[in-house]
């Protein structure tokens, strides 16, 4: 294929950085890949990994001359990093990020971003919970969501061309308004992830049950939690600092249907217990049947092609 940029700038080079390397080397869509992360440890795995052609030890370094920069670093480190890489990014450059949180980005990286940089705020819905340059893989974009969210009036040419990029990826591309995305993402990601890290906090609190018999009778459910605990601990502190009305908003609501289960399981109310059960039983086979989710026990997230 003939790559859709010449000059790519990763800043961050973990799980998503990585992986759209990879992706992005299998099929030739770029010509150059730079990268650029806070230690040398990362730098030096993207080199000998080979996803990266260059790293370099300051972002400004990295984004000289580049046509595309992808900021793909932790929520609340975009700001000061769109503050250090304004000055030094190439007129009719595009920006990108990846963060899970869109209007807190937005509102630190726009006012950062010089005339005629189109910045297209993005979110893979694509995931593991596996950090570090070393746990990417090709394939992760395939057949999952990229959402982007650009102010209008950007450049459509510049939304055009990194659409094509996801696609190429793997992709299915759609464009959404930034707090429609935040609470769209509250309901599906956030709100999950923080029932989840309570959940595995609860057992281990339970530290008598702990030591003996959570870990060794660890049954579907509490696996599927603990998977999901296990996720990026600084990434999921600064989506919980910068979602807040979203994610407060859905854990009030959370907040009330959990007290009715309560309730009906105090009363052996069994038919309140079913009916819930079955409404939710629908979601999830919505879920499978949009191919966003498999029944396979690994959750089909093997690394079927990995590099
Ligand atoms: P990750 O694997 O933890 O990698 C983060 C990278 O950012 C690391 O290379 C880290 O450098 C670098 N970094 C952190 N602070 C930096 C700074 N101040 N300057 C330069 N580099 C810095 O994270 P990830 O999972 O790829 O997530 C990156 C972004 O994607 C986050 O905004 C997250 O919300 C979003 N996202 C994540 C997922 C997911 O499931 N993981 C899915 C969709 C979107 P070191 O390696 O040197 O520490």
């Amino acid at each position: 294929m003939t790559p859709i940029y010449d000059r790519v700038a990763l800043i961050g080079l973990g799980l998503i950085a990585s992986s759209m390397a990879h992706a992005m080397k299998a099929q030739g869509l770029a010509r150059e890949i730079a990268g650029h992360a806070k230690s040398a440890e990362s730098r030096a795995a993207a080199l000998e990994i080979g996803f990266c052609d260059t790293v370099h030890d300051s972002a400004a370094a990295a984004v000289a001359g580049a046509d595309l920069v992808v900021l793909a670093v932790p929520v609340c480190a975009m700001g000061p990093i769109a503050a250090e890489i304004g000055p030094h990014l190439a007129p009719g450059a595009t920006v990108t990020d990846v963060g899970s949180v869109k209007q807190a980005v937005i509102e630190a990286v726009a006012p950062h971003m010089p005339p005629g940089v189109a910045f297209i705020p993005g979110h893979p819905i694509a995931g593991t919970e596996h950090s570090g340059p070393r746990s990417g893989f090709a394939t992760l974009f395939r057949n999952r969501w990229w959402l982007l969210t650009p102010a209008a009036g950007t450049d459509p040419a510049a939304v055009a061309r990194f659409r094509r990029l996801c696609e190429a990826m793997g992709a299915h591309v759609d464009e959404m308004d930034a707090a429609h995305h935040d609470l769209v993402l509250a309901v599906t990601s956030h709100t999950p992830h923080l029932i989840a890290y309570t959940m595995v906090g609860v057992a281990d609190d339970l530290r008598r049950v702990t030591d003996s018999e959570v870990i060794k009778y660890s049954a579907a459910g509490f696996r599927d939690f603990t998977r999901i605990a296990a996720s990026d601990p600084v990434m999921w502190r600064d989506v919980f600092l910068t979602n807040k009305e979203a994610t407060l908003e859905i854990l009030g609501r959370f907040t009330e249907e959990l007290f009715a289960l309560q309730r009906a399981i105090r009363l052996g109310d069994g038919q309140h217990l079913q009916d819930y059960f079955t409404r939710t039983r629908a979601i999830r086979r919505g879920i499978v049947e949009a191919g966003q989710d498999t029944d396979a026990p690994d959750f089909g997230r093997v690394k079927l092609d990995a590099g």
